[in-house]
């Protein structure tokens, strides 16, 4: 075939199929399909654990809000409000389980009161790396442990962000030795502090709005939250100068987005489809903000606000290894979804070394 003839038959292909199209927008042209039924759409509360726009965390949750309402078409219109809106930060889970709310974002280990398996789908001390907590809540066994563990209380959880590795926090005095943490009130929540409790130090958590206001006040003269782009923005530079790490506590902790397991269940397919993928979707990209705020904020606080960084001592990081040791053993003889979920981390974080 010629050129000009294959451009003159692509043509007429063209035309004819265009006026295929046409017949078929012609009113009566399909009479044999019943008229679309407008479908149902849904209004959901999406409460947080942060602040309003937060570095990483609030801006995670903005991003899944953003991700839901557009890949539904408004279908699934969900509606984001930050700690103390609906429920305080450390409310955000009995708030989605008693359907205040239909969704929440915030850290599964700050409910270890439920159960102490709830802080390996964050992070426990010397634990997982973001990736490797993501292969194991993904292709370990992890899921199926959360589903069973937060099914009694009517929620579902989905991994919906990770911090990456967190700092191990600020003091202030220089911590030279194992004993300098005798006497240290410390902000941590989760397996981090047990660990705090067994080498001398008090813990306690508290949602990170109320961090600052408490090293001001000196209920507590110690505290991490995660790293420097979220700690510059809190600003505890102003109060505590020594700023350490690594964080033995939390080397990857998984950020969570629950849902309402009876509001989630009634959504159509494709809607829960949307709701997980926009999770999942958001622990790769968290990492990622992360990592870059990390490492513009690390040089602020140094070269701006004077904050003197310090690693933890070698023998410091023994004892806290050895203390953390001793405080995952101890879950052998917990609950028996914390011993399954302790058993099944331990054989994956084994394998993963
Ligand atoms: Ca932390």
């Amino acid at each position: 075939m010629k050129r000009r003839d294959f451009i003159a038959g692509s043509a007429l292909g063209l035309a004819a199929g265009a006026a295929g199209v046409a017949a078929l927008r012609r009113p009566g042209a399909n009479t044999a399909k019943a008229p679309a039924t407008p479908r149902r759409r849904h209004e959901w509360r999406f409460i947080t654990a942060w602040p309003e726009g937060f570095p990483g965390l609030g801006t995670g949750a903005a991003r899944i809000a953003q991700r839901i309402n557009d890949a539904s078409d408004g279908r699934l219109t969900v509606k984001l409000f930050p700690a103390g809106a609906i429920a305080p930060a450390l409310g955000v889970f009995d708030a989605v389980a008693q359907g205040s709310a239909e969704m929440g974002h915030a850290a599964a280990h700050y409910w270890q009161g439920k159960s102490k398996a709830f802080n390996f789908f964050a992070s426990v001390p010397f634990g997982l790396t973001a990736s490797e907590l993501s292969a194991w809540i993904h292709y370990g066994g992890g899921q199926e442990l959360w589903d069973e563990g937060y099914a009694p209380f009517g929620l579902k959880s989905f991994l919906a962000g990770n911090t990456g590795v967190q700092m191990g926090g600020w003091f202030k005095q220089e911590m030279n030795s194992i004993e300098d943490f005798r006497g240290i009130k410390m902000r941590m929540p989760g397996l981090g502090g047990e660990v705090l409790r067994r080498i001398g130090a008090s813990a306690e958590n508290m949602g990170g709005s109320d961090i600052f206001a408490a090293l001001q006040s000196g209920r507590i003269n110690a505290t991490e939250w995660a790293g420097p782009w979220n700690d510059l923005a809190f600003g505890f530079y102003k109060v505590v100068r020594y700023y350490y790490w690594p964080g033995f506590h939390e080397p990857g902790s998984g950020i969570e987005c629950m849902v309402n397991k009876a509001k989630y269940d009634a959504l159509p397919a494709d809607l829960r489809a949307i709701v997980a993928t926009a999770c999942r979707a958001e622990c790769e990209t968290m990492l990622a903000e992360f990592n870059r705020g990390n490492a513009e904020s690390l040089r602020v606080l140094v070269d701006k606000h004077g904050v003197l960084l310090r690693r933890f001592p070698d023998d410091i990081m023994a004892a806290l290894g050895k203390a953390s040791d001793e405080v995952l053993g101890e879950l052998t003889s917990a609950d028996d979804l914390t011993r399954r979920t302790y058993a099944s981390f331990r054989a994956f974080r084994d394998q993963s070394i």
